[in-house]
């Protein structure tokens, strides 16, 4: 495979730490860089209706702009007895961009009447992969789990203190961030990506 640079449409040097590993691991000669080193290319507007919408408009306009291969991804949680809400809406449920504290806050105080039975829910995660030509990919990864009544653990973000994964007896915010990589939504997605881009980009 030829040396390719790859952007990655995020400001979170953590999920650049993540894909640039997943992407070593799968033997893929790919110089990963963050969107920041683009800081003339202004943020998109995430207008789609689904999480592969949102990803795919963010790497189309990352391409476009900088005329590299890049890629996106958009995630949230999906909570089965709201019809999958917060969904799209996961980063601003309360009502602020990224208030983890209050959208955490606010969505335990709407399960609060909900027995544990009825609280299953998931993390979604799609990344997308686009070419400055408009080729596009997109693959997406699943957390499942059930919500507990009350937060634990301070590792991760969002509503990591409130998710226990499927088989497990902490939440999310309680396991190492290799942990949380291995099983997540994020880490299956990305690992989903690695045979993409190397039939693209190879
Ligand atoms: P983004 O796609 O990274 O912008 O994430 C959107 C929102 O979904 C975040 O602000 C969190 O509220 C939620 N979310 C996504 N992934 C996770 C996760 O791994 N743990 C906890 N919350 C998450």
């Amino acid at each position: 495979m030829k040396h390719q640079r790859l952007i990655l449409a995020t400001r979170n040097a953590g999920k650049i730490t993540e894909l640039r590993a997943i992407l070593a691991a799968a033997d893929l000669d790919i110089e990963l860089v963050g969107a920041d080193a683009y800081p003339d290319v202004p943020d998109v507007k995430e207008t789609g209706v689904t999480f592969a919408e949102n990803a795919l408009l963010k790497a189309h306009a990352l391409a476009q702009a900088t005329g590299h291969p890049a890629v996106a991804d958009d995630s949230g949680l999906c909570v089965d007895v709201l019809g999958g809400a917060p969904g799209i809406f996961s980063a601003r449920w309360a009502g602020r961009h990224g208030d983890d504290q209050a959208n955490l806050d606010l969505l335990l105080a709407q399960l609060s009447d909900i027995a544990d039975e009825h609280r299953a829910a998931h993390f979604a995660c799609a990344a997308a992969l686009a070419l400055p030509d408009g080729t596009e990919r997109v693959v997406e990864g699943k957390l499942e789990g059930t919500l507990r009544h009350t937060p634990a653990g301070t590792g991760g973000f969002g509503y990591d203190p409130i998710l226990q994964p499927e088989g497990e007896t902490r939440t999310c915010a309680e396991l190492t961030a290799d942990e949380k990589n291995a099983i997540s939504h994020r880490g299956k997605a990305f690992r989903a990506l690695a045979p993409v881009v190397r039939e693209l980009l190879g």
